[in-house]
Parts: C-alpha cells; structure tokens; sequence
C-alpha cells in the first residue's frame, strides 16, 4: 500500500532537522562544567538563548522571554491582559489553536476577514472602534491561508492600535520561511510602542525543542515571568540551551538555507498542482510558508470530503477551528512542507477528483 498523504497538519520535513548539529550542542553541554542547561533557573529561560535574541533582534535583554512553545507564551499574555468579555481581533481565518484559548479565556472574539494583502481594511477600522484589548495576527505565510500582509497594512494596524490604545500580537513562526520575493518589516519594528512579538524554533529547528520566545516591553516580560514562574517555574532549560548552543555555533543560516531550497519546489509544485487540477477555486499564491489555504468556488459537505479523502488515503483537517463565526464550508489549508513534490501534486489530484464528484452530486 502506499503511504498516507498528510494535508492535515503542517509539520516541518523529518530529512530537515538538523541532528548531526544538534548531537554536536547536546554533547557540548554534557561535556562542559556549565550547570544551566540542568538546573532550575529564571522563569524567563537560560541567559545565553536570551543573550543571543536580543543580539539577533537588536532589543535589551529586559525585552526578552524564552519558553517552552509559542503558543504557552501566547496563552500567558492572555492571562496578563485579558478578562472575559473583553474584546480581541483576530483575522478570519485564524490559527486554530488561539480560536481555541480565545474562547476559553471569554473573549469578545472579533474577526477580521482576510484578503490577499491582509485583513479587510474597512471592517478593521470599525472593530478598533470597539475597545479591543488587542489584535492577533499572523502576517508572515499566516497559518492556515498562507498570506502575508502588505507593508501599508501593517503600517495601517500600528496607526491604528496607536490611536484607539490597543496592543498587537505579531506571531511569527514562519517569517525565516521566505523562498522568494522580498521581505514586509516585522509589524514590531514599524510600532514597537504597541506591539509585542511571539517567535518560535519550530519550523526552523524542530518542533521538539518547543524552543519559542516572545519580544515585548520590560513589564510585559516581568507580568508573563510571574505567571510562568507560578505555573511550571522554569522552562525547559536543556532543550532551550541546545538550541542557544545551536544559534551560538551559527548553523541558523545554512539552516534557513537548507530549508528553503527543500521547502521552495514543494510549494511551486503545490501551486501548479492547484492551477492545474483546481484553478476554479480561490488561492493566495503564497512566497514562503508551509501552508496554501484554498476558499472553494462552491460550499461542500466537509465531513463527507474529509471520509472520501481519508478512504483515499488523504487526510485532510477539518476547516472550521480556523473560524469563529460559523463553520466554513468552503476552506481547505494545504501545507506542502512534509511531502515531495510528486506526492504534494498527487495529493491535490486526488482532492479535486473528490471535490468534483461531490460538487457533482
Ligand atoms: N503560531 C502559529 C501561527 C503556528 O502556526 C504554530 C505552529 N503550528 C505555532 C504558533 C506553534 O508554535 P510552537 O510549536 O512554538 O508552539
């Protein structure tokens, strides 16, 4: 039987993690006097990933907080900031996951509809009207839809947030994952005054490491290092000083390197497969990223795509946890990082012929 094609999660590719590197910092810290890397220590996480952020960020190292996972850090700052009933922006679609701790935090969720530059301009400006403690976004390949924001939107949001007193979250697990075109500033360097910035070695390194960290205000880390202190005390400092030991030796680059000239190919075969085999539908035409996100011409039942996809051996996510409002029953996210070109273009084939009969019916 062949293998399983997986367009239901976006994980990195196994062949990219970079084990000789890693198995080079894990002996290097087994070996060496140092106590760090084993000990318990600050909440915030070991002082030389720290050291080497601000370094890479051009921030003080007061401005800095390593984690275990960027979406923990992410759940902190909701803890810091929010109480229920008090309103949120997001984009529509969002990242599942903080769908999820939105709703569980009770946050006026609003969401903001996405176009192919970035959030609709008008129904952003209306929901900053309505006192938001914060925005969400994901501007760099966003999870699920793949876009990226235009630097005039990113400006927009800052000016925005500056006038009506709101703060933005700028989640940036994929902005390293640029394959071509050129880079949009980083919203925190166009409005550090409002912005924080959450970042994470998962796409990079490996998911694993659960390597992340957030860039923010000297109180806003001393706030989160409280809450993260009363809940798991200290971070996981070995998997976190392997990756400062990592970023130290300076593999970070030939990393990204290597990632691009593997992940760049799956993506062109990604879109070629979808102007191929699904050019009525709607896509972004993503320069980087893991993810396509894919709105259908016509509404279809997701339930019985996902079970036809899954007896063909596609397995396919479910669409609504991306949505706050209803369940869509138009969007697909494709990601393309774990399979090989032919298997990427197999997959897409397969989903058209089913989306086709069932659109038939
Ligand atoms: N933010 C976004 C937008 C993501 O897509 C992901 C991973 N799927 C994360 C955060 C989670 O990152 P981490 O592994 O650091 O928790």
């Amino acid at each position: 039987m062949s293998k399983r094609i997986n367009f239901a999660r976006g994980v990195p590719a196994e062949e990219a993690f970079p084990r000789a590197q890693l198995e080079l910092c894990v002996q290097a810290l087994a070996s060496s006097r140092e106590v760090v890397a084993y000990q318990y220590g600050p909440a915030v996480g070991p002082l030389p990933l720290r050291e080497w952020l601000a370094d890479y960020h051009g921030v003080d190292i007061a401005n800095v907080m390593a984690a275990d996972g960027s979406v923990a850090l992410f759940d902190i700052l909701c803890r810091i900031w929010l109480k229920p009933g008090e309103t949120v922006l997001i984009e529509e679609p969002c990242y599942d996951r903080v769908v999820n701790l939105l709703r569980r935090y009770g946050a006026n969720v609003i969401a903001i509809p996405m176009e192919a530059d970035g959030p609709a301009l008008e129904p952003l400006n209306a929901a900053a009207r309505r006192e938001p403690v914060f925005m969400y976004t994901v501007p760099d390949f966003q999870n699920p839809t793949g876009t990226t924001w235009s630097a005039a939107k990113r400006q927009h949001l800052v000016d925005l947030a500056r006038s009506h007193d709101f703060r933005i979250v700028e989640d940036s697990p994929y902005r390293l994952l640029r394959y071509n075109g050129t880079q949009e500033p980083s919203i925190i360097n166009i409005g550090r005054d409002v912005t924080v910035q959450l970042s994470s070695f998962s796409k990079v390194i490996a998911p694993g490491l659960r390597a992340a960290y957030l860039i923010a205000p000297p109180d806003t880390i001393s706030a989160a290092a409280e809450v993260a202190e009363s809940t798991y005390v200290t971070p996981g400092n070995f998997a976190l000083s392997v990756t400062g030991e990592w970023l130290r030796r300076g593999f970070l680059g030939d990393q990204v390197a290597a990632l691009r000239r593997l992940y760049a190919p799956r993506l062109e075969a990604m879109l070629s497969a979808l102007d191929e085999f699904m050019a009525g539908h709607r896509y972004v035409r993503p320069e980087g990223g893991v993810f396509v996100g894919v709105t259908l011409a016509h509404p279809i039942d997701a339930q019985r795509l996902r079970k036809e996809a899954s007896n063909a051996g596609l397995d396919v996510a479910d669409g609504d946890g991306f949505f706050i409002s209803k369940p869509s029953a138009t969007f697909l996210r494709l990601p393309f990082s774990s399979m090989d070109e032919v298997t990427v273009r197999r997959g897409v084939e397969i989903l058209s012929a089913i989306i086709g009969n069932e659109l038939a019916k």
